[in-house]
């Protein structure tokens, strides 16, 4: 959508310019927004349109021939089961994307670092069944929300494990953490895009192993949440890092004035 926008003078600088400017901000940041969406709910549309697509024609199959070609029928079981998971999992992403509130409501401690990635990456080499090993370069503590955290450890993870066959490192050194593989790395024109939103490198390997595109944009909205940073470092062919990068920063006014920081 097109908003009006309020006519401006240069030569002016009284209240009601500066208002006339706020508020013309306002409509860009708006129309940003309404963009934005817009653009989300297709991209989303889109994503689960294709699944739809192969299971309907594969029930068509079934429709006509399934009584007379087992062959076919197995066949078509098989596809339509493995659509119906992929939907799952978008829907399911979707909806954690749609209770984005959840992602600013921080909940800061103070956490042992060190400790507490260990322990994410036993579960999670436990539940995917895939070595990763922790390195306590120079271990820390710092005041930061655990679930955020491991949530943000969990996407690092999981890609690192989606794009390399090989066991997985995890580093901690003040104030960074590095999840490190050695797979098929990223080319590097695509580095800067992987954050956004439904960025996929190869579309058709990533059908393959199952991802949207999704989960390193929300890792940046989680990171931006804990006043922390992310950037991702690769090399094609050789592998990829994921660095978040941590900040004293704290959190919620009611800490600060815990800390005497606002006297
Ligand atoms: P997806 O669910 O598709 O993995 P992400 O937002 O997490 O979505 O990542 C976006 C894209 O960035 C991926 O589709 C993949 O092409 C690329 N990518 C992310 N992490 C890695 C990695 N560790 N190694 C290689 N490519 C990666």
């Amino acid at each position: 959508g097109t908003y009006e926008r309020i006519q401006t003078n240069e030569k002016r600088h009284d209240e009601l310019q500066e208002m006339a400017i706020t508020f013309n901000e306002m409509m860009d940041l708006l129309e940003e927004n309404y963009r934005k969406q817009e653009s989300f709910v297709q991209n989303a549309s889109h994503e689960l349109k294709t699944p739809l697509t192969v299971v309907e024609s594969y029930a068509n199959l079934l429709k006509r021939h399934g009584k007379e070609r087992p062959d076919l029928f197995d066949e078509s079981v098989e596809a339509i089961h493995e659509e119906a998971i992929r939907m799952k999992e978008l829907t399911q992403q979707l909806l954690t994307l749609a209770r984005r509130g959840e992602v600013w409501d921080v909940q800061p401690e103070e956490l042992d670092v060190g400790p507490f990635i260990q322990e994410a990456a036993d579960s999670f080499a436990k539940a995917y069944k895939r070595p990763v090993h922790v390195q306590l370069i120079e271990p820390f503590s710092i005041e930061t929300d655990p679930a955020k955290l491991r949530q943000l450890l969990y996407i690092f993870l999981d890609n690192a494990r989606k794009y390399s066959e090989k066991d997985l490192r995890i580093e901690v050194q003040h104030p960074h953490i590095r999840v490190v593989d050695r797979g098929i790395g990223i080319p590097d024109e695509d580095i800067a895009k992987v954050f956004d939103r439904f960025y996929r490198v190869d579309k058709a390997r990533s059908r393959k192993t199952g991802g949207f595109g999704l989960g390193l944009s929300l890792a940046k909205e989680l990171a931006e949440a804990i006043h922390a940073e992310v950037r991702i470092e690769s090399e094609e062919g050789t592998g990829t890092t994921a660095i978040l990068t941590l900040s004293e920063f704290s959190f919620s006014p009611a800490i600060l004035k815990e800390k005497g920081e606002d006297s």
